[in-house]
């Protein structure tokens, strides 16, 4: 393993902060309606995989999202259209009409990517949108939004890999939650 790298939370800290995260979103939706749980690859596809199975007796359907949001400059500062660049969905528009949507995202930074998918399943005719986030990194929010369910927070910017996050594709299979330092 590589020296510049620090272990911020160990597997067993995010599985125990994951699983009450799962009771969080059991609480809060309609036990009797199926719950369409939306993973935002490649990033969240290890916590994807914790949370669906911490989200206990509930219907969840699996979506598979890549997605990326547009900008538009305006002088200096760089302001989300809010619309998204879909590279890639699993999922049908009629899957979505109606239903009740969990994204499920590694970490929300500038807030630009899940701001544009939450108005994308809006758009699409979702009956509720909320958002899941492992990580967050509030202060470098440039959009108004905020994830309904956080694992953990982070201030001053720092560079997180491992547990599905990567830098340069690298560091994905770590078994924790890591800092480049
Ligand atoms: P946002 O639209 O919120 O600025 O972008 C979120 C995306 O930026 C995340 O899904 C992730 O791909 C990437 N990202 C932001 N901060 C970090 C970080 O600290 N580490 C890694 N690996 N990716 C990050």
């Amino acid at each position: 393993m590589a020296e510049n790298i620090e272990q911020l939370y160990t597997q067993s800290q995010i599985t125990e902060r994951v699983k009450e995260m799962g009771a969080e979103i059991c609480a809060d939706f309609i036990p009797s309606k199926p719950l369409l749980a939306i993973c935002v690859i490649k990033g969240a596809v290890l916590f994807y995989a914790d949370l669906v199975k911490a989200i206990r007796d509930r219907d969840v359907r699996f979506g598979f999202v890549a997605a990326s949001s547009y900008y538009s400059a305006t002088g200096d500062r760089m302001l989300s259209t809010g619309t998204v660049n879909m590279k890639y969905s699993s999922v049908d528009d009629s899957e979505i009409v109606g239903a009740d949507v969990l994204i499920v995202e590694d970490i929300i930074d500038t807030g630009r990517t899940l701001k544009a998918l939450k108005e994308y399943f809006y758009e699409k005719g979702a009956n509720m949108v909320k958002i899941a986030t492992l990580l967050n990194k509030p202060d470098c929010r440039v959009v108004d939004i905020e994830p309904d369910y956080c694992g953990f927070s982070f201030y001053n910017n720092p560079y997180i890999i491992g547990y599905g996050l990567d830098n340069a594709q690298q560091y994905r299979n770590l078994d924790g939650v890591y800092k480049i330092k």
